[in-house]
């Protein structure tokens, strides 16, 4: 079967649940800073993405085109973010 880009809303986050451990990894309240999709180009808020728990860590997609923005994984020793899908993050001063 060919993956496609459906995607299971029963795994489904709450944007909050995601915002404990961005709040650990930046040091600031991330929900309601901007970024933007490389994908697509739709700018919004960080807890405007949809949070995924899928395989290891969290998976926070683009609420307009569901391609993968950022991806989080925790290991014992670090955490992991993969910003590949963000044109860029903003840290409040
Ligand atoms: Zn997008």
């Amino acid at each position: 079967m060919e993956e496609t880009t459906d995607i299971n809303r029963e795994l489904m986050l709450d944007a909050n649940a995601t915002a404990g451990l961005l709040y650990e990894i930046f040091g600031v309240e991330m929900t309601a800073s901007p970024t933007e999709c490389v994908h697509c180009g739709n700018e919004g808020e960080i807890g405007g993405l949809l949070a995924f728990t899928q395989g290891p860590g969290i998976v926070l997609r683009c609420s307009a085109c569901e391609n993968v923005v950022l991806r989080i994984v925790q290991t014992p020793e670090a955490i992991y973010l993969d910003a590949r899908g963000a044109v860029y993050l903003r840290l409040e001063r």
